[in-house]
């Protein structure tokens, strides 16, 4: 019987959106993906000036044990060449494991639910998008915390897909505002 895990995952050094394409790519290997968010880009909290994030959350139905599954994320941020220099700072790609099934973990190294998502807009929204029926051990209302820190900068990006849908109508509305010009002016 597979886990529902929750896997954040942010970037705000070099191709940010390669990088988490590239982790998502890697991620299909440890379970089934069954969701995911928009991107968002995020203002950096704590830590030294650096610049936005991007950030989004999975949604991956796996067979493995939180153990498990946090030490092939921790690969995946190795190999995609994550260097940890200083607490908060700036990173190419970071994958933590925000919610595992029902399970509540304190352990060294391994903390689940992550300690610091409830606190964090540039976490809970794009969770609750990807899975909003989510139930997370110690946040009993997970939209209400996401309301508490609504005065978090973050903005969810339109996806590439959507973005040209958008152009695609916006042209064809055009055309047609101009057939009716040109109909009114002839019948006139
Ligand atoms: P953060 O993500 O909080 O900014 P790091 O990515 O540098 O910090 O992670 C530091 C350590 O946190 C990791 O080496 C990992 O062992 C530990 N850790 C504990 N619990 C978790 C978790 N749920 N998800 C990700 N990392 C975790
Ligand atoms: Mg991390």
């Amino acid at each position: 019987m597979p886990t529902r895990a929750l896997v954040g995952l942010g970037s705000n050094l070099g191709d940010r959106c390669e990088l988490l394409r590239g982790a998502v790519d890697r991620m299909r290997k440890l379970g089934t993906l069954v969701g995911m968010s928009s991107l968002y880009e995020t203002d950096p909290i704590g830590g030294p000036r650096q610049d936005a994030f991007l950030n989004a959350v999975a949604v991956l139905d796996t067979e493995l044990t939180a153990r498990e599954l946090l030490d092939e994320l921790l690969n995946i941020e190795r190999d995609l060449g994550r260097v940890r220099r200083e607490r908060w700072g700036p990173r190419s790609i970071d994958l933590d494991l925000l919610v595992f099934g029902d399970e509540s973990i304190d352990e060294p190294g391994l903390t689940v639910p992550h300690p610091r998502l409830a606190e964090r807009r540039f976490v809970l929204e794009p969770l609750l998008e990807a899975f909003p029926r989510v139930e997370i051990p110690g946040v009993p209302d997970p939209a209400g915390a996401l309301s508490a820190v609504a005065d978090q900068n973050v903005r969810r990006l339109e996806s590439p897909g959507v973005r040209s849908l958008k152009r695609a109508m916006w042209v064809a509305v055009g055309g047609l505002l101009v057939v009716i010009l040109a109909l009114g002016l002839l019948n006139s």
